[in-house]
């Protein structure tokens, strides 16, 4: 057989086990209100939490950010693609996150590929909660480090894991708010036992960073934890609505990331005018509270509307709140009879989540109205 035909034919079975994915194609900025292929409807689909996405201030932010460095950095961050603008950004995202150093990568998936490889090799370990997000289980893969997962959220079996490890150098990777399931990770828990066994604990706060914790300082901050034990880790194309990550922490930690995080050395610097754009993206994070309380609101809304129906959202805090479904044909049925009544709720099936609970992954955010929640309940309440 053709490698084309050996293709197609797993397409096919991927097809009939209702796995396979598609694109939608967006022809509006990213917001609440989205036209898509030619309709209009409302999502709850993205990470842009604050709304800050399609905000008026950050496009002029970007237009200036190009008056002032063009649009290409045009060289890796080593050799001189390193501006003034990534580096004013280092320094705010540091203070920002109450940490001594940070460092801008292009993607969260490039950094926690970064971190992990850098910090760990042959002889080391990495122990990873079996819900983190992807780029964190290939990080682990890619460092050579022992690849140890414990169950999500089990501190016990973390810590059979630690204590008989031989590795010399340990790794807790964890997600903060858990991409799929909304809830946030035991991080007290966790630093207990990276303080017994002496670990270290990366905290991937992708979903937390402008969401959580008074001016949106992370899920740290929301939980009043300060540890010299966390590398930090925050991505900037959700909440932060742009584009980019950062790790936090010692200056030690940043310097030995700049030696030897390959995704941040083998690569491109970001166009400069984005960090620009995300120096005025961090004032408006800081500054605008009323986004995290309207987000508060909008999930205590779609909570108290949902609670005594028989749709069960999985308990979290924060504006992820997946709907249980259970099987890949029903979620996907479910999404598309909401789509034919202009919501858009993705269907999340496996590998992305474990075999049997498939869900729809409600994604709030700021820029949703209360009406346009109470139109997402009332169609599961009329049962869709
Ligand atoms: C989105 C996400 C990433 C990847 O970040 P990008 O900047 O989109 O590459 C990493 N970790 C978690 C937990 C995420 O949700």
């Amino acid at each position: 057989m053709s490698l084309h035909a050996e293709l197609a034919a797993e397409l096919a079975a991927r097809e009939d086990q209702g796995l396979r994915r598609t694109r939608r194609l967006l022809e509006s900025p990213q917001r609440a209100q989205v036209t898509v292929d030619g309709r209009d409807y409302i999502a709850f689909c993205s990470n842009d939490y604050l709304g800050l996405a399609a905000d008026s201030r950050l496009a002029q932010a970007a237009k200036a950010g190009i008056d002032r460095y063009g649009v290409g950095a045009g060289a890796s961050h080593l050799i001189l693609g390193h501006s003034s603008a990534h580096h004013k950004l280092e320094t705010a995202l540091a203070a920002f996150v109450r940490q001594p150093r940070a460092l801008l990568f292009s993607t969260g998936y490039m950094a926690n590929m970064g971190v992990v490889s850098a910090l760990t090799g042959r002889g080391d370990a990495v122990f990873a909660d079996r819900l983190n997000h992807a780029s964190l289980n290939d990080a682990a893969l890619v460092s050579r480090a022992a690849f140890k997962r414990y169950a999500h959220g089990d501190l016990e079996a973390l810590e059979r894991l630690l204590r008989v490890t031989p590795a010399r150098r340990r790794l807790v990777i964890t997600d903060a708010v858990f991409s799929m399931d909304g809830d946030i990770a035991p991080v007290a828990g966790l630093l207990q036992l990276c303080a017994r066994y002496d670990a270290h604990l990366l905290i991937d706060d992708a979903h937390g960073f402008g969401v959580l914790g008074a001016q949106g300082r992370g899920t740290l901050a929301y939980l009043g934890i300060d540890s010299e034990r966390v590398i930090y880790m925050a991505t900037l194309g959700k909440a932060a609505g742009v584009a980019g990550a950062f790790v936090a922490g010692s200056a030690a930690l940043i310097d030995t990331l700049i030696q030897h995080a390959r995704t941040y050395i083998y690569t491109t610097a970001t166009p400069p005018l984005l960090a620009h754009t995300l120096l005025a993206s961090l004032v408006l994070i800081e500054e605008e509270e009323w986004r995290r309380d309207r987000l508060r609101k909008l999930i205590d809304q779609l909570k108290q509307q949902l609670a005594g129906s028989t749709w069960r959202l999985l308990p979290s805090e924060t504006p992820i709140q997946p709907l249980l479904v259970g099987g890949n044909a029903d979620a996907l049925a479910l999404s598309a009879r909401l789509a034919a009544q202009g919501l858009l709720v993705p269907a999340i099936r496996p590998p992305t989540v474990p075999q049997g609970t498939a869900r729809l992954r409600i994604s709030l955010s700021a820029d949703h109205s209360f009406a346009e929640v109470t139109r997402l309940t009332a169609a599961f309440l009329n049962r869709v």
